[in-house]
């Protein structure tokens, strides 16, 4: 009895510290947002999206079949040969060719022809790869935000690691295992606020105000992130998907202040529903000013109608709301699908 009694004065404090040290992120079957007002949306909210804002509304009045943008232009012999400039091509959606430092990153790179679990159902392409995939220049590294089919694309990682086996995947926590069922054995797998070093560039996994969830059964059980790129001259964010929250403000504080941010524009209508994981233009201004960062890269608008607002909104906000707050609008680069900038050759 006495042994058990002493036994538990050792485990009682030493499970109390364990609870303590947790990140307020993590939860017990995954993972969570921890910042306050952070409201939860489920299947309740999806149906009445659907149903109500949807169906009964007509949230979604646009026929975006009819959409098409005017593609830009990249020249692939350059990238390919290119190691001092700082450049960033829009290939569509959240997916960038990132030149830094000499290392060619690509960001939640998908290149199929649907943002889904299946070939023949779910959100399409409006626009094809601002790149041809066979015309890429050498990728040393992929960063991966989050598992939502248009952020992680197993088809495109597939062809990634098929093609050279020195790509090294940056991925948040819960999604090795995902990488390792592909075949991929070449990953960093971080939680919000580590980093590690490639070819002595940093690169940090910061967070995000979003979920996770490739089915029904797995929401949050995966985590979602930013992350930042440190090379010698030059700091890069990518922010994946996400809200508006302080962590933007921190992220600035710490990392700050970065060269180029890319930020999503895309996917907050309706806002009820979108504003706690989906930041409006509007928002996304914000976010940069928070960051600290020169230069803006939309992402994540005019490839896939993942929501209800008009496809061409995005950057119509997003300029309006420069426009009225008196900013450079020099520095918010509107880049076309397939479009390279390189900062210090402003058109
Ligand atoms: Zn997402
Ligand atoms: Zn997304």
């Amino acid at each position: 009895m006495a042994r058990i009694f002493f036994l538990m004065l050792i485990i009682i404090p030493g499970m109390l510290m364990a609870q303590q040290k947790r990140p307020a992120h993590h939860s017990d079957d995954g993972f969570v947002n921890p910042w306050p007002g952070y409201e939860k949306h489920g299947l309740a909210q999806v149906a009445r999206w659907i149903l109500w804002d949807r169906l009964v509304k007509g949230s979604r009045r646009e026929d975006s079949d009819s959409v098409r943008f005017d593609a830009g232009q990249n020249d692939p012999a350059f990238l390919r040969a290119n190691r001092d400039a700082l450049t960033v091509t829009w290939v569509g959606h959240a997916t960038l060719l990132l030149q830094i430092d000499g290392l060619n990153i690509l960001t939640d790179p998908i290149w199929s022809e649907r943002a889904s679990p299946v070939s023949f159902a779910g959100p399409k392409r409006l626009m094809p790869p601002g790149i041809d995939f066979k015309k890429l220049p050498e990728i040393d590294a992929v960063l991966i935000s989050h598992n939502h089919y248009d952020h992680l694309d197993t088809e495109t990682l597939k062809k990634l690691a098929a093609q050279n086996d020195h790509i090294t995947f940056f991925v948040p926590l819960g999604l090795g295992a995902f990488l390792e069922d592909l075949g991929i054995q070449r990953y960093e797998e971080l939680d919000w606020w580590q980093s590690v070093r490639l070819n002595g560039r940093e690169f940090i996994a910061t967070p995000t105000q979003h979920f996770s969830g490739r089915t029904l059964w797995d929401r949050d059980e995966t985590l979602w992130c930013s992350w930042v790129v440190i090379g010698a001259k030059n700091r890069f964010y990518y922010a994946g998907d996400t809200g508006y929250f302080p962590g933007f403000k921190e992220i600035g504080q710490r990392y700050g202040p970065f060269t180029l941010a890319a930020i999503p524009i895309g996917a907050y209508r309706p806002r009820w529903f979108m504003s706690p994981v989906h930041v409006s233009p509007v928002e996304a201004v914000q976010a940069y000013l928070d960051l600290g960062a020169r230069y803006f890269i939309p992402i994540h608008w005019g490839t896939f109608v993942l929501a209800d607002e008009p496809l061409r909104e995005p950057p119509r906000l997003l300029m309006e709301t420069v426009a009225r707050r008196k900013l450079n609008p020099e520095n918010f680069r509107l880049l076309k699908h397939g479009e390279t900038f390189i900062p210090g050759k402003e058109r």
